[in-house]
């Protein structure tokens, strides 16, 4: 199974993609887990991500796509994939379907995490701090919060055009979003996997 999520800040994409994956024997790929791994490596191109993920700020379109390809095509091999955090722009999403068709790789199903953007910030904020992020302080959290409703958004139009949306409830409880997401997917899935 090969699924993108799409969802704001703090609406629980990693935990549902952690568990997607598990349920898929698919590989979680997070494009934020990437690119922090880069910056903690201190080489040149973690050095020039860097200043981008604290200010909450994405990198260009060019780097992330560089950086992701070759591990969705090998998990595309291997169970399939469960993106988290790309693609984050049309531009990637649709550099990723144009690739992914050549290399018969392109998601079966998105699924948007839907919450409301208040109620996702204060869920943020009341963990804010905890995980020694660089972007987990207040200001940025707002921040990543307009970059999601700018940039990132318009990918659920994108995905519903073609066919392959579903809409979750972001601000249930953990386990019921996933049952939601789980039953929600069964329908495109494909036959093989
Ligand atoms: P995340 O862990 O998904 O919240 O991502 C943390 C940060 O990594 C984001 O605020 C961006 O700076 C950067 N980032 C993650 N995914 C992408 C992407 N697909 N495109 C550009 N920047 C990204």
């Amino acid at each position: 199974m090969r699924v993108v999520l799409i969802g704001a800040p703090g609406s629980g994409k990693g935990t549902q993609a952690l568990r997607l994956a598990g349920h898929y024997g698919a590989t979680h790929l997070a494009a934020g887990d990437r690119l922090r791994a880069e910056v903690a490596s201190g080489n040149e191109l973690g050095r020039r991500l860097a200043g981008y993920l604290s200010r909450g700020d994405l990198v260009p379109d060019d780097l992330v796509i560089e950086l992701m390809w070759r591990p969705i095509v090998e998990a595309a091999a291997t169970g399939g994939y469960v993106l988290d955090g790309f693609p984050r722009t049309l531009a990637q999403a649709e550099a990723a379907y144009a690739m992914g068709t050549q290399a018969g790789v392109t998601a079966h199903a998105a699924v948007y995490l839907e919450g409301d953007a208040q109620a996702l910030v204060g869920r943020m904020l009341r963990r804010a701090g905890t995980g020694g992020r660089t972007d987990d302080v207040e200001s940025v959290i707002r921040h990543r919060l307009e970059v999601f409703e700018l940039l990132t958004a318009p990918l659920v139009e994108h995905y519903a055009g073609r066919g392959m949306l579903v809409r979750v409830d972001a601000m249930a409880e953990v386990d019921a979003v996933t049952a939601a997401i789980e039953a929600a997917l069964e329908p495109l899935r494909p036959a093989a996997d």
